[in-house]
């Protein structure tokens, strides 16, 4: 077992993580799912190997099917409903971590903007950010 490289937990503490891998890809996903785990917002997310990724605590998930066909699963801390996770049938070599999960001083943020064609009018997306109006190239995955 590597050092972890990353750490982080829940509002309540019930889900803590452990990743032992640099990111895959850093994205911030403005798909109406994701405005709905997300309070209105977009969900701001890094892409770990699956592999690298330990999490322990109860979760509650979602899973529904997306336009692509695939399965998509939202997890969430069971009893403080923190988002924890997606993860696609797609490509279940990856988990998408939501920033928000990872403790302070993770240094992590998005380098793309997705789905932006179903962002609210009011959303102020940064103009640095790569633009996708939907879903993006799938990333290369190191692992
Ligand atoms: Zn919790
Ligand atoms: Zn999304």
């Amino acid at each position: 077992m590597s050092e972890p490289r990353y750490t982080g937990r829940c509002n309540c503490g019930a889900v803590t993580v452990t990743i032992t891998a640099d990111a895959v890809a850093t994205r911030q996903c403005w798909c109406r799912q994701c405005q709905k785990v997300a309070a209105g917002g977009p969900t701001n997310n890094a892409m770990f190997p699956t592999e690298a990724v330990t999490i322990s605590g109860a979760r509650g998930d979602h899973a529904y099917v997306a336009a692509s066909g695939n399965v998509l699963t939202h997890e969430y801390c069971a009893a403080c409903g923190t988002p924890v996770l997606g993860r696609t049938s797609a490509r279940p070599q990856l988990r998408t971590i939501r920033l928000g999960l990872l403790d302070e001083g993770h240094g992590l943020s998005p380098a793309m903007a997705i789905w932006t064609d179903e962002a609210p009018a009011w959303a102020a997306i940064d103009p640095q950010l790569e633009r996708w109006p939907g879903q993006p190239p799938a990333p290369t995955a190191k692992a």
